[in-house]
């Protein structure tokens, strides 16, 4: 980084990982929740040092208190049919038992109901499942340990132990490495995955929430797993590592990795162009609601909730309708907006997800559905109803 590029980034606390003083990548005051209205400021941080882009004060005690607050609402348990079969869950239960032994004792930390245990136990019908979840819900289909997770808790150890979209939600992911691999057998395999900091940002993903603490590229994620040795990992729109435990004390806990400070630099651009993709993206909704057009929310899931109490103060009276293919979005909510079946002449549709992956299937299918509407892919893209395609945030 240079001198230049530091004056002009205001510090945001200490780096969790490396202790350096990290800088302001992206601001966005008054960020919004999916499950609730409560907003909160929402600062993310870039260390200079290692390339390690957090949530600035996701290790203080208000931001713990808020995300508390916030979970007390989550309704996402209910959404879905059960087990969920996204193409993530799926994807994820399939490398676990690549790598799992047949009967392997299986424990999943922040289970929710059980979807990925339901889903390996298809895949391997001799393991044995256990869940750990605070959760505090009925009649969870696989056997559920409510609590937060603690090695103390268990006696025995497991062969298998998974942390599936749990570490960003720890501004420090060590602890609860350390935690899991603490429960797990020397040679037994630690299962994570976290949403892919590098496609976030090379795509300008909508994907820096208030619920996210910490993100991570596969460089981060291998840097803070020590004691254990990466046996596959896959780069999609989450990062999906697969790793064994190595016998024998964890190690330092964090080896710095040696092209962090190119990292950064990358984070921080792609951070100013979503910056500025954000910013134009939301006046060219607002200017195409003041003309009196329709926007359509494309997807109906935590991304448009979160999208939708943040931009529909900026659409004034104009109609907003919602589409969504999923079977399950009929369970969901949407604010009483009406359902359409897709995208008409004159509308504007706004894709809503935070994974770069099933924005690319919705690119896909509403880009080249037709003409006569405008796509606005948040916040990387727009393409206009003539065809012309331009970058938000040059
Ligand atoms: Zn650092």
């Amino acid at each position: 980084m240079t001198e230049l590029a530091r004056q002009n980034r205001t510090t945001a606390g200490a780096c969790p990982l490396c202790g350096a003083e990290a800088l302001t990548g992206l601001c966005l005051p008054g960020a919004r929740l999916a499950a609730s209205d409560l907003a909160r400021d929402l600062t993310i941080a870039v260390c200079p040092a290692c390339g390690f882009v957090f949530q600035a004060g996701a290790d203080m005690p208000d931001y713990a208190e808020f995300i508390r607050h916030a979970y007390e609402t989550w309704d996402g348990q209910t959404l879905f049919n059960f087990p969920r079969r996204s193409q993530d869950n799926v994807a994820a239960a399939e490398v676990i038992a690549r790598h799992s032994k047949p009967q392997a004792r299986v424990l999943e930390i922040g289970s929710n109901q059980g979807d990925i245990l339901a889903l390996v136990k298809e895949l391997l019908p001799q393991a044995s499942i256990l869940g750990v979840d605070p959760a505090a819900h009925d009649k969870l289909p696989v056997p559920t340990v409510r609590a937060f997770f603690t090695p103390e808790l268990f006696s025995s150890r497991f062969d298998t132990v998974i942390l599936k979209q749990v570490l960003e939600h720890f501004a420090d992911p060590r602890p609860m490495l350390a935690g899991a691999r603490a429960v797990l057998e020397d040679g037994g395999l630690l299962y994570l995955d976290v949403p892919n900091l590098e496609r976030i940002l090379k795509g300008r993903t909508d994907a820096f929430l208030l619920e996210h603490a910490a993100y991570y590229s596969l460089a981060t994620l291998r840097a803070t797993l020590s004691g254990f040795e990466i046996i596959e990992a896959q780069e999609a729109g989450s990062l999906r590592v697969a790793a064994r435990k190595l016998p024998g004390a964890a190690g330092t806990g964090f080896l710095p990795p040696a092209d962090g400070p190119q990292q950064a630099r990358q984070a921080f651009d792609g951070l100013a162009r979503l910056g500025r993709g954000r910013e134009r993206g939301k006046a060219l909704l607002a200017e195409h609601a003041k003309a009196g057009g329709r926007v359509l929310f494309f997807g109906a899931y935590n991304c448009f909730r979160a999208l939708y109490r943040e931009l529909s103060p900026l659409l004034g009276n104009s109609p907003c309708v919602v589409a969504d293919d999923a079977m399950q979005g009929e369970r969901e909510p949407v604010f009483g907006l009406p359902r359409v079946n897709g995208p008409e002449r004159g509308d504007l549709a706004l894709l809503c997800s935070n994974n770069a992956e099933v924005l690319d299937r919705m690119w896909e299918r509403t880009a080249n559905a037709g003409s006569g509407f405008s796509v606005l892919r948040p916040w990387s893209t727009l393409l206009c109803a003539d065809g012309t395609m331009s970058d938000l945030g040059a």
